[in-house]
């Protein structure tokens, strides 16, 4: 029997490979994944999960292993040149189901996503190296070496290089990776800790000594990260815990006790970016697109949206049910996003270590007045959590008069609803993920109309594209369900309704953004959408 041909070939099993295979497996592609290195990570290298992450895990069905092993940070509080409190960021201001930074080392963050990949189906395969790869326009060709020493050749119709910061896919795609190194040096290391600091907040101190900062992870283990370090340590030798207690002893306004000194290490920041995603066949993806300052928790979070943002429309060319032009927007919405990581990160970092006298004063002076502020407080919180992010401008986004609720480009915010006839509410996210879904919430006093009117475009829908969009109509409660003949979700707390207009039909991707948006009496524009992006059956 002749194997089935291989989709696609994800090369890296960090967090961003590991996202981007479990994105394709759930759409039925047939992947492989590869990753040199003989196990996962060990450290705990990326510990902030944010909101919009967690919005995502949601919609893939993993976020209560994430939620029951991380540890919740309301706010960080921000500490200036005397060691008094200057400022603070509430992360309640987040406008999400998760308005808080989950803390959890990225070794666990690979375990949980490693496992649900198995649970899939699908095993990393390990010590299996990407040597060298070819493309034509149907296929790519990559030559692998495996754990033991032969080599392999796979044909596949995509390569997706998640292979980190020194990227063999980038390379041989010849694309630059253009940016700076920072003439700046921190260190890193996970501790046990007694102080008086509050558990469900990071404190960053920014002294004239310089930077120190203080996550904490639950069950008293903390992150602390610091710059401008002693000169004998600005190398890969390792601090000892003495010396680290000595910066902590020498930064930090409150006495803080280190003990049980775990990873730590010493690292320099890059900012840099590639100017394409794709060549061809191949993406890069992560931190093989994009490296830059600690500062923010935004790498592994960036990484992840980018293999969020390209799985389901990878899926749908490769299943032919949409255009190819489709995976050109895969550039166009995520580059942009990376190019404000970048900036953003830069800023902060250097808002945070402010080398000159003059520079700490100004940021000493201004964030007290700027965190008094309720809208810096919005924009600040929404901007690090990555709930700001939205595809408004995309080519692939369609969006056309409604008298409130969100715009297509915005993420759909989340709610709870109900089955009829089944018991229990459930997550709006949970019908995210492997189809479009088609939402429109019905006037109460009207609601028979308003069936009568959608009725078309979802019989259209039924007939020619049952298999990538499921249609819903939304009723304020599940007496009228019985009397509707379409398929109908029950607004049992009326959370629906608080956020969504009336009588709008609203198509949600796959990746949970509004991709179109017009009034159901408008139906036809949705048509002329759908035909313009999908392929009938
Ligand atoms: C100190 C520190 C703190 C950080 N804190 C945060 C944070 O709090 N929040 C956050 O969002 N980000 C943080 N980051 C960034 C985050 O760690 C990275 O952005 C993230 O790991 C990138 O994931 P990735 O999957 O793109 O790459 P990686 O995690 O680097 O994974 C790439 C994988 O590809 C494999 N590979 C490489 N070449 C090949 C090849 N030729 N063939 C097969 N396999 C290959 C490697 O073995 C590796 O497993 C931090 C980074 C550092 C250094």
């Amino acid at each position: 029997m002749m194997a089935r041909k291989l989709d696609a070939l994800v090369v890296g099993a960090g967090p961003v490979g590991l996202n981007m295979a479990a994105a394709l497996l759930a759409q039925g592609l047939h992947v492989r994944i590869i990753d040199s290195a003989a196990d996962r990570a060990q450290e705990s290298r990326a510990i902030g999960i944010q909101a919009r992450t967690l919005e995502v895990f949601e919609i893939s069905g993993i976020l209560n292993e994430f939620l029951e092993l991380g540890h919740r940070l309301n706010g960080v509080t921000l500490y200036g040149e005397t060691g008094a409190e200057i400022g603070h960021l509430d992360f309640g201001h987040i406008p999400s189901r998760y308005p808080f930074i989950l803390t959890l080392p990225q070794s666990e963050t690979e375990r949980i996503l490693g496992d649900h990949l198995r649970r899939s189906g699908l095993e990393i395969e390990r010590q299996t190296t990407l040597i060298s790869f070819e493309q034509s326009d149907f296929a790519v060709f990559a030559k692998i070496a495996l754990p033991d020493g032969r080599n392999e050749e796979i044909c596949a119709d995509w390569l997706l290089g998640c292979d980190g910061a020194r990227s063999e896919v980038r390379e041989s795609l010849g694309l630059q990776f253009a940016g700076k190194t920072f003439d700046l040096h921190f260190l890193l290391g996970d501790f046990h800790a007694e102080s008086t600091l509050s558990e469900d907040h990071a404190h960053v101190f920014g002294r004239p000594e310089g930077l120190l900062a203080f996550f904490p992870l639950g069950k008293g283990r903390y992150r602390l990260v610091a710059d401008n370090p002693p000169e004998q340590l600005r190398s890969e030798k390792k601090p000892t815990l003495s010396e680290w207690q000595g910066i902590a002893d020498g930064r930090s306004s409150t006495q803080m006790k280190l003990s049980d000194l775990g990873w730590t290490t010493y690292f320099r920041v890059n900012s840099r970016m590639v100017e394409r995603l794709r060549r061809g066949r191949a993406f890069v993806l992560g931190d093989a697109a994009h490296i830059h300052s600690p500062a923010l928790a935004q790498g592994m979070n960036t990484g992840i949206q980018d293999a969020w943002n390209l799985g389901w429309k990878l899926a749908l060319v490769q299943r032919c049910f949409a255009q190819p032009a489709l995976l050109d927007s895969f550039e166009r919405e995520r580059l942009p996003i990376e190019h404000n990581v970048l900036r953003m990160t830069e800023f902060t970092q250097n808002m945070i270590t402010a080398e000159k006298r003059s520079n700490r004063l100004l940021r000493d002076t201004l964030l007290p007045i700027l965190s008094g502020i309720n809208a810096f407080q919005k924009t600040a919180t929404k901007t690090v959590s990555e709930t700001v992010i939205e595809y408004r401008s995309s080519p692939v986004v369609e969006d056309h008069y409604a008298p409130d609720g969100p715009h297509a480009g915005d993420f759909a915010a989340g709610a709870l609803v109900s089955r009829p006839g089944k018991n229990g509410k459930i997550a709006l996210a949970t019908l995210f993920g492997r189809e479009h879904v088609l939402l429109c919430l019905a006037t109460p006093q009207s609601w028979q109309d308003g069936l009568q009117t959608v009725k078309p475009i979802f019989e259209l829908i039924h007939k020619h594209y049952g298999q990538i969009i499921t249609p819903y109509f939304i009723l304020p409660n599940e007496g009228l369900a019985a009397q509707s003949d379409v398929d109908v979700l029950v607004d049992v707390e009326g959370q629906f309704a608080q956020q969504y207009a009336a009588s709008v039909l609203y198509l949600v991707r796959p990746d949970g953004y509004i991709a179109f948006r017009c009034l159901a009496a408008k139906q036809n524009l949705l048509q002329s959408y759908i035909d313009k992006y999908f392929l009938p059956l």
